[in-house]
């Protein structure tokens, strides 16, 4: 009853678990890097499709003009904010909104059906509570 050789954990087990080890380190800190730092990224949806996202790191002002169901939205980016400049829309909500700098927060136009949307960022303590309320 001799044990088989193939068995026993060699130096390639080792390998194989100090590689995985080493790439799950390189996710979590992949992970903890988006979620820790101020990498906020803008998503812009248009009758409920995703049409673009937009990193905001870096970014200079920069203008998108949405269109939709008739109805022209210009959104401005910049490094730290997201606005709606000016909309054609009857409601004017979503230019009343303001400025969204916070992961979680979004801007709705319910006529134009456009969502702007943030995500990423710093993560919120008490903001993504009073955004959804
Ligand atoms: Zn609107």
């Amino acid at each position: 009853m001799r044990r088989p050789p193939e068995l026993r954990p060699g130096l390639w087990d080792g390998a194989v678990v100090l590689v995985v080890v080493l790439l799950a380190a390189a996710c979590a800190l992949a992970l903890w890097g988006r979620g820790g730092g101020s990498a906020l990224t803008a998503v812009i949806s248009v009758d409920g499709t995703e049409t673009e996202r937009i990193a905001l790191a870096g970014l200079p002002e920069t203008e998108r003009v949405v269109e939709s169901r008739g109805y022209t939205l210009h959104v401005h980016l910049t490094e730290t904010a997201v606005w709606v400049e000016s909309s054609d829309c009857p409601t004017q909500d979503c230019v009343r909104t303001g400025h969204i700098s916070r992961g979680g927060q979004s801007i709705v136009c319910l006529p134009a059906r456009v969502i702007v949307s943030l995500e990423g960022g710093e993560p919120a303590e008490s903001g993504v509570d009073a955004v959804i309320g």
